[in-house]
């Protein structure tokens, strides 16, 4: 089997980094994997799948790509910033909860209106149909002499996944050099689980690369039951890809940190935001790293080593500055005029 072609688009290895007073704040030793550092403003855990994706759009000679996602989707704007660099059109569909007008374009929706993105706003009852929704786009742009590529939400397909098991190699030989004193295993890989593709891959490549025994994935919404059936699916799709698969995986899917909502975190999560800036200068997001950062260190059987995923997120964190700062004890501007 010829293993499937991929684009070279992020900014590789992403470096590991630790800080004594963040170990301190978790409860564990701990090595964070920056990928948030994958590329510029596009940069987060989607480029690595779409590597993979956009190299199956240009191979079908693809000149338009449609991907669906929240109206603060890392992921649609990482697809129509890597689709402009490859000369491709974006559409996105994007959910918003309220009838329109469709919610500020701040944060990941500027970033995609800067890209000409075609953004069309859809209901949350559109989204759950969002596979059909996509296709029939797809048709409607094909009728007007488009050559339209689907890329799933997420960008979690089989395909998609193996990016993470390719981060996860790139892992396994960060630890093996010992950097930032690392072991050459650790305890566990914890990271936020949001549309599944990214658990899948790296539950695959750690084991598949001897990188640790346990993958955390913390999820952001729906439950434990949901993303057992996604991840399955997407590890089945994803193993014939592989060139070596392992034979089991070590993923456990945690749900208790998922907070109110989607999108939606707890006043405890906003400040550990701020906690977290504060001791490593380190910023996570409100919707996915900050959630699987807090529920690793509110863990009760909490790894005593772990490589936590950073999976980016940062334009979201505008779109929540006032809820951010409300959250922070000790948050102020003084007036010095
Ligand atoms: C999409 C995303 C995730 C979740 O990855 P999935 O593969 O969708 O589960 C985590 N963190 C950030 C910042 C993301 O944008």
């Amino acid at each position: 089997m010829t293993p499937p072609k991929k684009l070279a688009l992020a900014h590789l290895p992403t470096p590991l980094f630790r800080s004594d007073a963040l170990d301190a704040l978790v409860g564990a030793r701990v090595w964070v994997k920056r990928d948030d550092m994958t590329g510029g403003a596009e940069a987060g855990n989607k480029i690595r799948k779409l590597e993979y994706l956009l190299a199956a759009a240009l191979e079908q000679s693809a000149d338009t790509v449609i991907t669906c996602g929240g109206f603060q989707s890392n992921h649609a704007r990482a697809t129509a910033l890597l689709a402009r660099r490859l000369g491709l059109r974006p559409v996105l569909l994007l959910r918003t909860l309220a009838p329109p007008p469709p919610p500020p374009t701040t944060g990941n929706a500027l970033i995609d209106v800067l890209a000409g993105a075609e953004v069309r706003a859809i209901s949350p009852e559109q989204y759950r149909r969002r596979d059909a929704l996509m296709a029939d786009v797809a048709a409607e742009l094909q009728a007007g002499g488009a050559r339209p590529y689907v890329i799933p939400e997420g960008g979690s397909s089989g395909l998609g996944s193996l990016g993470y098991v390719d981060a996860m190699r790139e892992v396994a030989e960060q630890l093996g050099r010992g950097e930032q004193g690392a072991p050459p295993r650790v305890d566990a890989v914890v990271h936020a689980c949001g549309s599944g593709g990214t658990a899948a891959g790296v539950a695959l490549g750690a084991a598949l690369h001897g990188v640790s025994p346990a993958v955390l994935a913390m999820a952001v919404c729906d439950d434990v039951a949901y993303f057992e059936r996604v991840t399955a699916r997407l590890i089945a799709e994803a193993r014939p890809l592989l060139v070596s698969a392992p034979a089991a995986h070590p993923l456990r899917i945690i749900d208790a940190y998922k907070g109110p909502a989607y999108g939606v975190a707890t006043p405890e999560q906003l400040r550990f935001i701020g906690d977290v800036a504060r001791a490593s200068g380190l910023v996570l997001d409100p919707v996915y790293t900050g959630k699987a950062l807090y529920g690793l260190a509110q863990l009760a059987d909490k790894p005593k080593t772990a490589l936590f995923l950073h999976t980016g997120g940062l334009p979201g964190l505008f779109a929540q500055g006032e809820a951010l700062v409300a959250a922070q004890p000790d948050a102020r501007v003084s007036d010095s005029w």
